[in-house]
């Protein structure tokens, strides 16, 4: 199986985060509601003049219009809440060009969408400004005398991995086909990671849109390698656990993440609840790429608690990227946490692993009765010493724990809505910022950025979180990116040091005067 060593990937900027300035929120919103509208339709107007009609579509003249506001796979992101002023289906580097030299020069909001399968409500969709859409930019190739992969924004890693399957490689991306190449914005983690780092560790060369609509590639060794690290951020056997072996199992998993030097060990652990049955089942995904002997060692204290089924195959990496799917169609909002590893043979105990999983059903145990949940998850993915060492050694990336840190385990807690729930309900959504709040996370550890909650601090618990800020700042110097688009806050520049306070009708307004 080889790796791939070359991505060529489209993004619209350094980063891609949060909408911050100190404007009177409540005082404005009127205003800066009906503003947004009219730039974005002024924009929109403009974009179909010069890509046309077919490529810049609004709800009234595209008869792709729908598809791409439903795009999303949370509902929350879809037409039910969130209309485009107009989407535009890009279909090259020029038409994304164009698309961002617009919308920066009307000083217009927008969204990405790449793979739909962001748990961040509102990131990559939006109301009253421009939606830019990669659904058709999906090819993936592969050049075998450079060992590499090149793949366009819009392509799901199910679709590359079926396009490199006939080839004998495989890139490291998604473990769900579905999911999309924001991944790689998260770091991105991989059936591959433990031998190979964070996804995102094996780029060797990306295209990137700035805001402006500059076309910059950025590389390891170019004039943009600030840029491109800051981009960055076998098989065999499946088994079903019953509740009563939670807490052996909470305990394997912290062993595992400590102890595990073999990169060719793979675990993932779902605890999942579904309402209205409240019956909580543990599914656990142990892989091994090598013979069943060394799987046997490998994974010798989960294979020694009682399961109540398992199906343990042989599978290629092509079935394994096949073998879970998480269908589209629910609202559905992540929270994460990180917790270190614990070694098997010490005193540690794994009571922080235990806390969590209490504070779990004490969220179920409090919404039992709610009309809204249709289900909740906890899902553990390990993040192996071996994967941290593979991110520094291929260059490093912003994520980066320190080096030497023992291998920890990444924790999303994920309430999903019944179908057809278009809102989130207010009082399951202070449960879940209460979960947020309490539930134990060890300090130093980054949180993973794909399965966080928007409110959560991701950037700020990056290993280089310094640096991030300092390439944000280079590369979008106004942070147009942050006054426009919704994501990860963290970046923002002190509006003391960027921007005057700007002074209408004896309001003194701390606007950005940074244009
Ligand atoms: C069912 C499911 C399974 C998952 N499995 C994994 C997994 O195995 N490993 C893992 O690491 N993560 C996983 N995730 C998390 C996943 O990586 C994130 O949700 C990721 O953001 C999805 O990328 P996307 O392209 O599908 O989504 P999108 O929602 O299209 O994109 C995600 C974010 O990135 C932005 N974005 C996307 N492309 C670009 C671009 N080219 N330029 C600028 N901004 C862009 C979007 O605006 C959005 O904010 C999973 C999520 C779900 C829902």
């Amino acid at each position: 199986m080889v790796a791939p060593s070359d991505i060529f990937w489209l993004v619209t900027s350094a980063y891609n985060w949060c909408c911050s300035s100190s404007v009177d929120q409540a005082q404005n919103s009127t205003v800066a509601s009906t503003s947004a509208a009219t730039i974005a339709a002024q924009t929109c107007q403009q974009l179909q003049q010069s890509l046309g009609a077919p490529l810049v579509q609004t709800s009234s003249s595209g008869p792709d219009y729908s598809l791409g506001a439903n795009g999303a796979w949370s509902t929350f992101n879809t037409e039910v809440n969130f209309q485009p002023t107009c989407i535009v289906f890009a279909s090259n580097a020029e038409d994304v060009q164009t698309a961002m030299k617009t919308i920066y020069e009307n000083e217009a909001d927008y969204a990405v969408q790449a793979g739909g399968h962001s748990g961040m409500t509102g990131w990559n969709t939006i109301q009253d400004g421009v939606l830019i859409s990669f659904m058709n930019m999906n090819t993936s190739s592969y050049d075998p005398d450079r060992d590499t992969i090149t793949m366009e924004p819009g392509v799901r890693w199910g679709e590359v991995i079926t396009a490199m399957e006939p080839l004998g490689v495989a890139p490291v991306g998604g473990r769900i086909s579905e999911v999309g190449t924001g991944l790689l914005l998260g770091g991105g983690l991989s059936f591959l990671s433990a031998a190979e780092g964070y996804a995102s560790d094996n780029y060797v060369s990306l295209d990137v849109v700035l805001v402006d609509g500059t076309l910059v590639t950025a590389t390891a060794d170019n004039e943009y390698a600030d840029l491109f690290k800051a981009l960055k951020g076998g098989a065999n056997r499946f088994g079903i656990y019953p509740n009563s072996s939670s807490e052996a199992l909470l305990g394997a998993i912290a062993h595992f993440v400590h102890d595990t030097n073999d990169t060719n060990a793979v675990m993932v652990t779902v605890i999942m609840t579904p309402w209205p049955s409240m019956e909580t089942s543990i599914s656990v995904l142990l892989v091994y790429n090598g013979t069943e002997a060394s799987f046997n060692e490998s994974f010798a204290e989960f294979l020694s608690i009682p399961y109540t089924s398992s199906s343990p195959s042989p599978l290629s990496f092509f079935e394994l990227s096949n073998a879970v799917h998480f269908p589209a169609g629910m609202g559905t909002l992540f929270s994460a946490s990180s917790l270190a590893g614990v070694p098997a043979n010490s005193a540690v105990s794994v009571d922080d692993y235990l806390e969590l999983y209490r504070q779990y059903n004490n969220f179920n145990s409090m919404f039992a009765t709610s009309p809204d949940v249709g289900f909740t998850l906890l899902d553990f993915s390990p993040v192996l010493q071996s994967q941290i060492r593979a991110g520094y050694e291929k260059g490093g990336n912003p994520i980066n724990p320190p080096l030497g840190t023992p291998g920890y385990v990444i924790v999303l807690f994920q309430v999903t809505y019944r179908e057809g729930v278009t809102k989130t309900a207010e009082d399951v959504e202070k449960g879940r910022e209460v979960w947020m709040e309490n539930a134990p996370r060890t300090p130093g550890l980054p949180l993973f950025l794909s399965e966080a909650d928007a409110k959560q601090q991701v950037f700020a618990s990056y290993g280089e979180y310094e640096f991030l800020k300092q390439v944000y700042a280079k590369y979008d110097p106004t942070s147009f990116n942050i006054r426009h688009t919704e994501g990860p806050s963290g970046l923002e520049v002190p509006l003391a040091t960027v921007c005057e306070p700007f002074s209408i009708f004896n309001y003194s307004l701390h606007l950005p005067l940074c244009f």
